[in-house]
């Protein structure tokens, strides 16, 4: 795995990005922000699931004006999404949020970005380029608002990554020449509480346009892979995608977007990082698949047992294994581990073992060595 890329730091509330600093789960409230008991309702579910930064769309004044309520009733930092509207942007700023997501793909006037600009710079608030593949200036239009209709802005004729083409200007260039408009905007005005996000639906698109930026920019990459999907092929679409770039190096805070419940978008998007050995967050069970040598019902045993691991959000690796094959060598690995036999089960913690039990006790047998492990804390083991 390659160093992570270095960074300019900035500050989403007290939440640093960039810099070295933990890479951070954040997520998007899918109430009507206008309605401020439903979003801060919405808000702290997202902060118990470990959200550590919250976004929320900002259509029209109302839900600028809603932001500075939820802002007061939440404890996270709070990003404010806005498209089209500069206004909505400095409503928000007046607002006390923490964060501007603006898009260049529609929000294209060079004066207006300036004003927004200027009102940022004066509160210390950072601002987040967010490149979209379906919000894409027209081809031709960056930073221009006349002569263009949305509807014939050629960008899905423009070739994705890999794609075989005569063209020689692709999805990628348009998305990297958006962000560098933008980017020059803010710099010229000494602006440089930068983020920025390339997000497509496509794979590899999405992972050529971040790497492209990460060369050219030095300031820290929000990922995400976007409309990514439903809970499973979502979670798999942008895994697949953040962790090549992950792997690479590349990115400071993430987001999965899902057409679901939001608290998976935050559990997915740890499960991402602790793939990667990248943040600790609750447990880590690793469980066979079960096979015809299992010998006892590993898949109920696997789901019980992250279903109260998840309760305990213990930081801590739990294995639970079928049968003596690969039992006891992946049971010994981790903090705590089961490696169940004909009828009865070895327990291991950390790498010892502590009890042999009957199949019926496995269970509470093993949730009771997990009870008495102690796990360091995740600042020790940031990578
Ligand atoms: S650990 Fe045993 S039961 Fe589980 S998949 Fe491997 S061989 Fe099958």
């Amino acid at each position: 795995m390659k160093q992570r890329r270095a960074t300019k730091p900035v500050y989403v509330g007290d939440v640093k990005v960039g810099g070295g600093a933990n890479i951070t789960v954040q997520s998007m409230t899918k109430t009507d922000t206008r309605d401020v008991a439903a979003t801060v309702r919405q808000i702290h579910e997202l902060e118990e699931a470990g959200c550590e930064i919250i976004r929320s769309a900002v259509p029209d004044m109302e839900a600028a004006q809603a932001m500075a309520e939820i802002k007061k009733q939440i404890h996270i930092p709070l990003i404010a999404d806005i498209h089209f509207h500069y206004q909505l942007a400095l409503e928000c700023l007046k607002g006390g949020v923490d964060c501007l997501r603006l898009n260049p793909g529609n929000l294209r006037d060079e004066a207006q970005v300036r004003q927004v600009v200027d009102s940022a710079k004066e509160r210390g608030i950072p601002i987040r380029i967010g490149v979209n593949f379906g919000s894409l200036p027209p081809v031709g239009g960056i930073g221009r608002t006349r002569g263009f209709s949305r509807h014939m802005d050629l960008v899905n004729k423009l070739p994705k990554s890999g794609e075989d083409s005569d063209s020689d200007y692709s999805v990628v260039d348009h998305m990297v020449a958006t962000a560098l408009w933008e980017i020059s905007l803010l710099e010229d005005q000494d602006f440089d509480q930068i983020k920025i996000s390339m997000k497509a639906f496509d794979v590899p698109t999405t992972v050529e346009a971040y790497t492209r930026l990460a060369d050219m920019v030095p300031y820290p990459l929000h990922l995400g892979v976007t409309e990514a999907g439903t809970l499973l092929s979502g979670s798999i679409r942008t895994a697949v995608g953040l962790g090549e770039l992950l792997y690479q190096g590349i990115g400071d805070t993430i987001r999965v977007s899902l057409a679901g419940d939001s608290t998976d978008e935050v559990a997915a998007g740890y499960e991402i990082l602790k793939s990667l050995n990248l943040r600790r967050k609750g447990a880590i069970l690793v469980a066979c698949p079960s096979c015809g040598r299992a010998d006892v019902d590993v898949i109920k045993l696997a789901n019980d047992v992250d279903a109260l691991l998840k309760k305990s959000n213990k930081e801590i690796r739990v294995a639970v294994m079928g049968c003596e094959v690969n039992g006891p060598g992946e049971a010994k690995d981790a903090d705590v581990g089961i490696a169940a036999g004909a009828g009865r089960a070895v327990i291991f913690r950390k790498g010892l073992k502590v009890r042999v039990v009957a199949e019926e006790d496995m269970l509470t047998a093993l949730m009771e060595e997990v009870e008495k492990t102690e796990v360091a804390a995740e600042g020790s083991t940031q990578l």
